[in-house]
């Protein structure tokens, strides 16, 4: 494989250990003509969630006392990497359980509710999805409108979500409410949500990739949800939410990295094997180069994610750095994906290979997660400016 020689550069025995023992697990359980055909019939990759589990993987964030093992920020980013190498769309469905809601939970729910939902989450038998987008706000998260008001002990919460990655097959749902309408950003309280609760209804929507793991629209309907199932304190919903974010976007780059280093690879292998002219089109300059640059791509936005991981595991909260990473990884991946399709040419553009599953899989990191355009004002904002 052209990336490997560079793939564990830099890494220890241990982290490189992640690599050579999760993808030849995830070859096993998700072989990729079996991820092509899941795709095409959005079937959710069960089993490869389940082995991740049985792994032990979803504890990698997680405390020992709740069956986790208490990662390294670098170990999670290698992981996710390595995972997204293997399929991006099962590194989000990850994602979406263990870092999104699942650090929701490490953070702000009760030791009981902890005790209720971590275990289960890290044996793979509870699945988390996160709710804060609606169809009149996604970027300006503060001026969500679904509600929760409360009504005793318990709170009733009335709403519209939209784009929730994994919600069909989640069995909780984390959801960002206001319990002041007109408190803004001060006015978000986080609520816990049995994702079977009367009043909850779930729609797969349509989108242009990753269809595996879908993203749903969710309707809340007069739901009843204890107090005790409140994220947190009344009203200190986005200072939560603020917490998650270097977390979840230095995640999001390193998957980005992991699909731009499956992309170089896959069309690698047909440019070694495709001849035109009598030679393999790889030996052309106009192809290796564009190899090159991908290469660059890559590389450059894996030092960037490391350079991340580690000052979050020194303690620092490196919000410019991890925009940029975000940004930098993000926008890498589409134009691999981008360069991946000409340098197969017209097979890069038939459903029959799986670039074009890259190429679409890729497009969502400058969207989700934050912007590509509110991560470059969050660092204009970082500069000064
Ligand atoms: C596949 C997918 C999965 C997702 N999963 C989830 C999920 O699990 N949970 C969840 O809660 N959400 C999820 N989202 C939602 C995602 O976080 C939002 O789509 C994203 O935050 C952008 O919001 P928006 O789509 O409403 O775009 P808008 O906010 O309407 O933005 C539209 C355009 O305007 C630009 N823009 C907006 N405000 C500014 C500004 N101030 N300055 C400059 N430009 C601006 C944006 O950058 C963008 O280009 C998902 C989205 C997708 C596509």
């Amino acid at each position: 494989m052209m990336t490997t020689a560079s793939a564990d550069f830099g890494l220890t025995e241990e982290q490189k250990m992640i690599r050579r023992s999760v993808l030849p697990m995830l070859a096993e359980v998700l072989p990729h003509d079996k991820i092509m055909e899941m795709d095409e019939a959005r079937e959710f990759p069960f089993d490869a969630y389940r082995a991740l589990a049985q792994a032990g993987w979803m504890g990698l964030p997680h405390e020992e006392a709740y069956g986790g093992s208490d990662g390294s920020y670098k170990d999670l980013a290698i992981f996710v990497e390595t995972v997204a190498y293997h399929n991006a769309q099962l590194a989000s469905a990850y994602l979406t359980s263990v870092i999104y809601g699942g650090m929701q939970v490490k953070h702000g729910a009760s030791a009981a509710l902890k005790r209720e939902i971590l275990p289960g989450m890290i044996a793979g038998d509870i699945r988390l999805a996160l709710c804060i987008t609606e169809p009149e706000t996604g970027s300006d998260v503060a001026s969500i409108r679904t509600r929760a008001v409360q009504d005793g002990d318990d709170y009733l919460i009335s709403g519209q979500k939209v784009y929730i990655t994994c919600a069909h097959v989640a069995h909780h749902l984390i959801v960002a409410t206001k319990t002041d309408r007109d408190a803004g950003h001060k006015g978000i309280t986080l609520f816990m949500v049995d994702a079977r609760s009367p009043g909850v209804s779930i729609r797969p929507l349509k989108a242009l990739g990753r269809r595996m793991i879908h993203t749903n629209e969710v309707y809340f309907d007069d739901v009843r949800v204890p107090a005790s199932r409140m994220l947190g304190e009344r009203n200190n919903g986005w200072s939560a939410l603020m917490r998650g974010l270097n977390l979840e976007r230095l995640c999001l780059a390193a998957a980005a990295c992991g699909n731009m280093m499956r992309i170089i690879d896959y069309a690698g292998s047909y440019a070694r094997d495709r001849q035109q002219f009598g030679k393999p089109i790889s030996s052309f300059q106009a192809i290796s180069h564009k190899f090159a640059d991908m290469q660059i791509m890559a590389e450059s936005a894996r030092v960037m994610v490391h350079r991340v991981a580690d000052l979050l595991d020194a303690g620092e909260s490196p919000t410019m750095q991890t925009a940029i990473a975000k940004v930098l990884a993000t926008e890498n991946n589409s134009r691999c994906a981008d360069m991946g399709i000409q340098i197969m040419g017209g097979a890069g553009y038939m459903m029959e290979h799986e670039m074009q599953m890259y190429f679409r899989d890729a497009r969502v990191g400058a969207i989700g997660g934050g912007t590509s355009e509110i991560m470059r004002t969050v660092i204009a904002k970082q500069m000064g400016l």
